[in-house]
């Protein structure tokens, strides 16, 4: 069984296809081509650590291990699969167009061994393409996506493993050997976890406010349902209250099980949350049959993007001038998460204010967030820049108004955007000139309104 992005024990189908047989080798490898080619950050590393030395400790408890390899990922799963003396290979089924390629690769080369490739539903709660508009693929919108979705039933609770058994010709390794696996400048040394041993992976890592694992993942929901899901409808917007669930890197990881979180549409007040489950499983579908998504215009409308390098990098570093935008920005940077509401605001501003290819804002958010997701990142990418499957592609969100509305008091400028501190909630959003200069803070890089009228005429 190979572990990808659903790094748990309990609600996976893979895994428990897997463990009918009577070995079993869960098996995760740390893939050459991704390690090589993304630009993955220290903290998205390190919750992968943990999340991996989690899913060890779990299935640890059941008698098994898992099973850690690092190198070519087809070659690598297929050496095991032999070690083992294998007879099929299960692991979850996903969407982008690199999975797909992997996956193909892996079917030529293990059909030539006789083996046989299984894939099973599990990044997701409702599987790409188990619902669909009569004739089409897939739904471009969300709306009768959302209908159709709250009504199709979610699959059972896949089987709980039970004992882990390995073939005797499989040595799992030892996990804390990851660092060696993960080879120089990669593994647990070049993520500053050196010489925590395996206790301190569970340990939080500077600015990160989420530890990875299932364990946790599942803490968090139980914790979170109980005491926030009652209010997410009215306070999931309130930036300061800080409201949501921040189950989002758990989701892309796999830590907790997309199923028993859209279960929670069952539940009295879990209606809203529900929904938001729904658009990522709504985004999934799109990208499942339109994977050239993640890079080209969903929607093309001729966009010619302007090219202005230095007013990137001001949004990049929270220079913009905009004080809800900054804060954004400089809390991105530093934790590694975004509340959605934020994240709609400085897409808005790079792609209506700034006219800057979203495909510049998306790149920037895979580097920094825990959470990044091709089809979540990507497609939310195009839904504000207008390209993508909103059905209203010209909204702007003002970044001064978004601020006075979502953060009433200041609060959460004041966090982020601490040489503000000293000004009251009444003009926090949208500081004097003279204020500005004694905070040190910069004047607004463009002018909003000017910058819409400009973007209106360009776009219609
Ligand atoms: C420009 C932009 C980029 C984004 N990039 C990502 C990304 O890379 N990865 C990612 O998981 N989400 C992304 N989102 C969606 C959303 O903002 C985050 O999932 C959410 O803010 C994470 O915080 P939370 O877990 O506290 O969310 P909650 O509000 O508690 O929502 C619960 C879960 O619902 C899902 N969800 C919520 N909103 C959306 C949405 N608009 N689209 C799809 N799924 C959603 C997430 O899995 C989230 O964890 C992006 C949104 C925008 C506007």
């Amino acid at each position: 069984m190979v572990f990808t992005r659903d790094l748990r024990v309990t609600d996976n189908p893979a895994l428990a296809a897997a463990s009918e047989a009577a070995r079993v080798v869960p098996l995760f490898v740390l893939d050459e081509a991704i390690l090589a080619t993304a630009r993955t950050p220290v903290k998205r590393l390190g919750f992968l650590a943990e999340s991996l030395a989690d899913t060890d400790a779990r299935l640890r408890e059941r008698g098994g291990a898992l099973v850690i390899r690092r190198g070519d990922w087809v070659r690598s799963v297929l050496d095991c699969a032999r070690a083992a003396g294998a007879g099929e290979i299960h692991l979850a089924a996903d969407v982008t167009s690199y999975a797909s390629r992997r996956l193909a690769a892996l079917r030529d080369a293990a059909a030539a061994d006789g083996l046989t490739v299984l894939t099973h539903p599990g990044i997701t709660a409702i599987e790409p393409g188990r619902i669909a508009p009569p004739g089409k693929p897939a739904y471009q919108v969300f709306t009768p996506y959302y209908n159709r979705w709250l009504e199709t039933p979610l699959r059972a609770e896949a089987a709980d493993p039970g004992t882990i058994t390995l073939p005797p010709a499989i040595d799992p390794g030892d996990l804390a050997g990851l660092a060696d696996l993960a080879g120089p400048g990669l593994g647990l040394a070049g993520l500053g976890l050196a010489g925590l041993g395996l206790a301190g992976l569970g340990r939080d890592v500077a600015g990160r406010d989420v530890p990875g694992g299932e364990t946790a993942g599942l803490a968090r929901l139980a914790a979170w349902t109980e005491s926030k899901l009652a209010g997410y409808a009215d306070h999931r917007d309130d930036l300061a209250a800080d409201h949501t669930s921040h189950l989002s890197a758990y989701l892309h990881h796999g830590c907790v099980s997309p199923r028993s979180v859209a279960a929670l549409r069952e539940h009295r007040d879990g209606a809203a949350f529900a929904r938001q489950i729904a658009w990522r499983d709504f985004f999934h579908q799109v990208l499942a049959v339109r994977p050239d998504a993640s890079w080209r215009d969903f929607r093309p409308r001729g966009d010619r993007w302007n090219r202005d390098q230095a007013a990137f990098a001001a949004w990049q570093a929270g220079q913009t001038g905009y004080p809800v935008v900054d804060a954004a920005m400089r809390q991105l940077a530093a934790t590694g998460y975004l509340p959605g509401r934020a994240r709609m605001v400085v897409a808005s501003f790079l792609t209506k204010d700034l006219y800057l290819d979203w495909r510049l804002g998306a790149a920037h958010f895979a580097e920094h967030l825990l959470d990044a997701d091709v089809a979540c990142n990507q497609l939310n990418w195009q839904w504000v820049a207008g390209t993508g499957t909103d059905t209203s592609p010209h909204r702007v969100f003002n970044p001064t108004t978004q601020g006075q509305r979502y953060d009433p008091d200041g609060e959460y400028i004041r966090h982020w955007v601490p040489e503000l501190d000293w000004l009251p909630a009444g003009v926090i959003h949208d500081p004097d000139p003279a204020s500005r200069q004694l905070s040190g803070y910069p004047a607004p890089l463009v002018d909003h309104k000017e910058a819409i009228n400009r973007y209106r005429l360009i776009r219609h």
